[in-house]
């Protein structure tokens, strides 16, 4: 994979471009393939963001959220973004099966691939890209990649407004270790560039429906089990709560890391039976390795201290499966 600076030249006339994230978008995801697309568009190229799945409902006030495609709902317009293209942007994933249905599709396009991610491992098939794992975002390296190409006058208030969003969510509001130095230096910058801060926040923490509030107490005070001899808290959540409390896509977001507020926790897992697998995520705080632990027991991966994974077997037995596994890693939560 050649680094990121080296597309510039395949930039400098129109090109017809898609940009993708993975499936179930969070901010992040969709922060920055849009504040790619803000500055792919204002350097005259035809680009279309296509999102593998729908996303939640929080995001539709991003700039431009109305034109991202759903490769699900909306298929026939998605191959006809897909058809033809130059560039291909993949965004915030490394592994094609995290697009899901579009994988089979992604593999056989014909174009030059461009990688901007900060997940661990990734897979070989990129012509270009970034993949840093010290970055606390993929919107910040959205805004890195920007400066690079020597193109930093084009950072206007949407992409501005997109990279902050991407930033916000994927360091906790600037409380993971990720949070460097320049992380601030760059938020900083947006600020002045004249990024209104605190209007994302409510967009984005301050959204949710009352049903949502309702599940959030119901989960805690009926779904919660803590090891504390494994330092580990677990949430399990039954196909018929997500039923029962009306969920959308996005309502579940965050409730992992309120286990981790519990004294001594170092572990957490939300377990949630979506009906046709179990999703499971993992947070994890100071020298735990979750994306390890989520890649050799549940098919999964992500980030040192934040992943996520999946499996086929119901609820019951991959709970089973989950406490086996913090037996077997018993020294390692200590
Ligand atoms: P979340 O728990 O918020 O869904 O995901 C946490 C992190 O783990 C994210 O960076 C996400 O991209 C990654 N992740 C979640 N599920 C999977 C998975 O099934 N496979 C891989 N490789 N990464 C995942
Ligand atoms: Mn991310």
């Amino acid at each position: 994979m050649k680094p990121i600076e080296e597309i510039k030249p395949l930039l400098e006339n129109p090109k017809k471009v898609v940009i993708t994230m993975h499936q179930k978008p969070d901010a992040d995801a969709m922060g920055s393939s849009l504040a790619m697309y803000h500055y792919l568009i204002q350097k005259g190229h035809e680009v279309t963001v296509i999102s593998p799945t729908n996303f939640p409902d929080f995001l539709k006030w991003m700039p431009a959220a109305e034109l991202v495609i759903d490769f699900e709902s909306s298929n026939d317009k998605a191959m006809a973004a897909l058809e033809g293209i130059q560039l291909l942007f993949c965004l915030d994933f490394n592994a094609l099966y995290r697009t899901k249905n579009m994988a089979p599709f992604l593999e056989k396009l014909d174009c030059t691939k461009i990688l901007i991610d900060h997940h661990l491992e990734p897979q070989p098939s990129f012509d270009f890209g970034v993949s840093d794992t010290s970055a606390s975002s993929t919107a910040q390296l959205v805004y890195e990649t920007i400066y690079k190409l020597g193109e930093e006058k084009y950072i206007n208030l949407d992409i501005a407004a997109c990279i902050y969003a991407g930033t916000v969510t994927d360091t906790g509001s600037f409380r993971f270790s990720s949070t460097s130095a320049r992380v601030h230096r760059m938020v900083a910058d947006l600020m002045d560039r004249g990024l209104k801060h605190e209007i994302i926040h409510q967009n984005i923490y301050d959204n949710f429906l009352e049903n949502r509030l309702r599940f959030l107490g119901h989960s805690l005070l009926n779904r919660m089990e803590v090891f504390y001899e494994y330092n580990t808290a677990m949430l399990a959540i039954p196909y018929s709560d997500l039923k029962r409390f009306d969920l959308m896509t996005g309502d579940t977001e965050g409730l992992v890391n309120f286990l981790l507020s519990i004294q001594g926790i170092k572990l957490a897992a939300l377990i949630i039976d979506r009906n046709v697998e179990v999703k499971l995520s993992f947070r994890s705080k100071g020298d735990f390795d979750v994306n390890t632990f989520a890649r050799k027991y549940f098919d999964g991966g992500g980030h040192f201290n934040a992943s996520g994974g999946r499996s086929v077997d119901s609820l019951d037995k991959t709970v089973e499966r989950f406490i086996r596994a913090i037996r077997e890693n018993e020294e390692q939560l200590q």
